[in-house]
């Protein structure tokens, strides 16, 4: 077959649909309260951020976690440009691996502040969009 035989059209699709973040809910209800909220697990006490209703190393049920929404950078990748998302913050924005405070888990987040370069160990602090639809809906910022 050709390339002249093979049917092509363009097509524009828009779905409209409601997402459920299902046993993870509870993480996200915590950012519309300007929290993270973490678990500890039952079984071995590993604690994740965001929470996990089962905990991944053992398969033990966890307990939810207040953590305090400061953390340290582990690492950061300064972005050319901020997010759509972030533009109207009006800062330079880096991609970041931060260690939050009671968790031993890591978690890829945003870094806003008013410096082109963020230090591994910067101590930083979460802040949260006002409206709350994906995990990345909050950001820290250098204290
Ligand atoms: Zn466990």
């Amino acid at each position: 077959m050709s390339g002249t035989e093979i049917f092509e059209v363009e097509i524009d699709d828009v779905y409209h649909y409601r997402l459920s973040y299902g046993g993870q809910s509870p993480y996200f209800h915590g950012l519309q309260r300007r929290e993270l909220i973490g678990s500890r697990c039952t079984g071995c006490g590993f604690c994740w951020l965001p929470l996990r209703p089962i905990c991944s190393k053992c398969y033990a049920e966890s307990e939810q976690l207040v953590l305090s929404g400061k953390g340290e950078i582990l690492t950061t990748i300064m972005l050319p440009n901020a997010p759509e998302h972030l533009k109207h913050l009006g800062r330079r924005v880096a991609t970041a691996l931060i260690k939050p405070d009671g968790a031993d888990t890591c978690i890829k987040a945003f870094v806003v502040g008013k410096d082109a370069y963020f230090e591994k160990g910067t101590r930083v602090s979460a802040e949260f969009l006002p409206k709350i639809r994906t995990i990345g809906d909050f950001y820290f910022t250098p204290d």
